[in-house]
């Protein structure tokens, strides 16, 4: 059992790396990933300051070496794709090299008038400010913009993951600012899909969303975690864990359910030097 998507308090997380590892080796986890926020491009509050970087890769590598022998413990990040950058930012790509791995995933889809970034996966209110704001009141526009932007960040940018491939639809309660049986929707996944298998980047199945907001959130649609599978794109399974208490969320029934109803047949793991495919 891996989880390759863990939060810490060095960003928007409740507990320590090292609560978190402690709760991860007593939930039975053999091999796990930190990837804390990396520092954004942007004043916000949920993501690690540049300075505290090196005191996090050195919290992760002493975990690592705690459970050395009886669980894996890995040092990655989680990094921001800015889509009207068309890019991660500088800074942060300085810092890829120090970690084994790293998940991409896009939370900022604009800028707002008065320069504050517009997330994705805020609130359904901020969410419509948003689409009102960045793109004229447009909600195809809106998920146009992520999904091209999932693209080229797996083009350009080469994560080792995607994050999370269809949280654009997490505000989308009631189909409120699109339709995502229309057949757009499914052509911009799609096409973000074909990218993804030629990059050669992981899709996460990923909990946390249904863990910190409902079954709605489980990332990606099993629509989308089917296809990608008959594709040949490599699978994981994460929990984006932000607290010690929910490390294992979802992993006695919701995973296998999902992995089952999506026809998923392998996944793959990390082995410290590259991602190995298993059956399950
Ligand atoms: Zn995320
Ligand atoms: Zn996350």
């Amino acid at each position: 059992m891996d989880n390759y998507h863990i939060h810490s308090d060095f960003c928007d997380g409740k507990d320590s790396v090292e609560a978190m590892a402690d709760a991860a080796f007593r939930a039975g986890f053999d091999r796990i990933g930190f990837t804390s926020h990396a520092p954004l491009a942007y004043p916000d509050d949920w993501t690690m300051p540049i300075e505290r970087v090196e005191d996090y890769i050195k919290a992760v590598r002493a975990a690592e070496v705690k459970y050395a022998g009886q669980m894996s413990v890995f040092t990655g990040l989680e990094v921001d794709y800015y889509p009207w950058r068309r890019g991660i930012s500088d800074e942060v790509r300085g810092i890829l090299p120090s970690l084994d791995y790293w998940i991409g995933s896009i939370h900022c889809l604009g800028l707002f008038d008065n320069g504050e970034v517009g997330y994705v996966d805020l609130d359904a209110h901020h969410f419509e400010r948003c689409v009102d704001e960045i793109f004229g009141g447009d909600g195809r526009a809106a998920v146009t913009t992520y999904y091209r932007g999932i693209a080229e960040m797996v083009l350009h940018e080469k994560p080792d993951i995607v994050g999370h491939i269809d949280i654009i639809k997490k505000n989308n309660g009631g189909n409120r600012f699109f339709d995502p049986e229309s057949a757009w929707y499914r052509d911009l996944w799609h096409e973000a899909l074909d990218v993804v298998k030629a990059s050669g980047s992981i899709v996460e199945l990923n909990t946390g969303g249904v863990c910190r907001y409902g079954a709605r959130c489980l990332y990606p649609a099993i629509e989308i975690l089917s296809e990608a599978a008959a594709m040949g794109i490599p699978i994981t399974v994460t929990g984006d864990s932000h607290s010690a208490e929910t490390i294992g969320f979802g992993y006695d029934h919701l995973v296998p359910d999902a992995l089952n109803a999506a026809e998923v047949k392998t996944i793959v793991f990390f082995d410290g030097q590259s991602w190995q495919e298993t059956g399950l």
